[in-house]
């Protein structure tokens, strides 16, 4: 087992900060996970999971074990005359995977093309993207029980999964790592062109019956025009959630504001979204040297070289202050703060 010690994650977390890791371990099997919790020296260390850096934001040097998830392996596990489930480390990579089931025209995971991050870290927040969700295809996975070290099967209906949501952020929090996941895939691919502008620019590159590339293809398209790339610009996606909020409370705002966008949830819940509340407070592309809201998606905090996770913490609870202090609405971050 390789220990590295005051090891630098700039590489591994999208919003490029310089910090560092009192000690890192990069696991590529289970045995190598049982080892660090069966070795004593850990046994009071601090640890996180940490797989494409790609939801995280690091406040200060972390003074513990950070565990890189990197456990590979995509593989055919069963498979009907509709079906196929398809089982994968939790080290692979989110895009990758789409790519590779694409290839084979397996569909249900093309309108989450060009997600960032690890496969493991998909359940965790119930990844989504253009209508569609993880939850949609997921069969089970497998985790490593800190507690008991052992592992354990969750299926869909133990997961809870919600909107950014799964029991592994909630009740279940630190207790498990994700080593596998399974999701059940479509031999027979139902297309979803349905949200955003995925139809539009289909209809603009003359594709009247596309395929899952096809889609996968529109969905890139449409991410590389409106989203930073962390490469070039440190960021870690959407910074919050969007809001669901009581129908009353929507109508109000609605009453005031009538350019407000309203998704309905159930009977009684409006989705807000985030990007257009930030907007309207005129925080898109403002910039307090190194630290900014991004200029073509208002949701995206953005490192413009040198910041540090503090100066983004800061600027993230003043564009909290002020939506909640002109629409009464309490934005929830979504990147995982250390
Ligand atoms: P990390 O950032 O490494 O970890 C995230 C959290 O999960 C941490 O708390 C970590 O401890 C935990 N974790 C990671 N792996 C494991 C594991 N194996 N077991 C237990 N816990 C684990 N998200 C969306 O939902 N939809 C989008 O469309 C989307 N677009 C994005 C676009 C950009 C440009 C960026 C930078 C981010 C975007 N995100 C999006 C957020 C992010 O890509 C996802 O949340 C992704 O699943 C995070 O994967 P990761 O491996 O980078 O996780
Ligand atoms: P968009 O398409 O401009 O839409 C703006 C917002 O309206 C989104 O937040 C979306 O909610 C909501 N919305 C739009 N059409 C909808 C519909 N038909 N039904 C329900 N809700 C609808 O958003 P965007 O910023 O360009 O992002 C496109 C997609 O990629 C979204 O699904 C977004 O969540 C996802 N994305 C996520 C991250 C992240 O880090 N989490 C980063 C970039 C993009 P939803 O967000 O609930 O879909």
């Amino acid at each position: 087992m390789l220990v590295r010690t005051n090891y630098s994650l700039r590489a591994h977390n999208t919003f490029g900060l310089s910090v560092l890791a009192q000690s890192l371990i990069r696991v590529e099997t289970v045995q190598t996970l049982l080892a660090i919790f069966q070795d004593e020296t850990y046994t009071n260390t601090k640890k996180i999971i940490l797989g494409g850096g790609s939801n995280v934001l690091f406040t200060r040097n972390f003074l513990g074990l950070v565990i890189h998830m990197a456990i590979p392996g995509i593989s055919i596990k069963r498979e009907t005359s509709d079906h196929v489930l398809v089982e994968v480390g939790a080290g692979e990579n989110w895009h990758q995977l789409v790519l590779w089931a694409i290839e084979r025209n397996l569909g249900g995971i093309e309108n989450l093309s060009l997600i960032p991050g690890t496969v493991g870290a998909a359940p965790m927040q119930n990844i989504g993207a253009y209508g569609v969700e993880l939850q949609h295809v997921f069969h089970s996975l497998q985790a490593f029980e800190i507690l008991s070290r052992k592992l354990v099967t969750f299926f869909k209906e133990d997961c809870a999964f919600g909107y950014r949501y799964s029991q592994f952020k909630g009740p279940l929090k630190d207790q498990f790592i994700i080593t596998k996941v399974c999701l059940k895939l479509n031999k027979r691919p139902q297309i979803n062109t349905d949200y955003g502008s995925i139809q539009e620019v289909l209809v603009k590159k003359g594709i009247s019956a596309p395929t899952i590339k096809d889609v996968s293809q529109a969905v890139i398209d449409i991410r590389r025009s409106k989203l930073p790339d962390p490469l070039e610009i440190g960021n870690a996606g959407s910074f919050f959630k969007n809001p669901v909020i009581e129908n009353e409370h929507f109508q109000s705002l609605q009453a005031a504001y009538n350019s407000i966008k309203g998704f309905p949830v159930d009977d009684q819940h409006t989705k807000v979204p985030a990007a257009w509340l930030i907007d309207q407070l005129g925080w898109k592309g403002y910039r307090d040297g190194q630290v900014g809201v991004h200029d073509q998606q208002p949701l995206v905090l953005v490192n413009h070289g040198d910041a540090s996770g503090q100066q983004l913490l800061d600027l993230s609870e003043k564009v909290k202050a002020s939506v909640q202090q002109t629409f009464g609405i309490d934005l929830e971050r979504e990147v995982n703060v250390y």
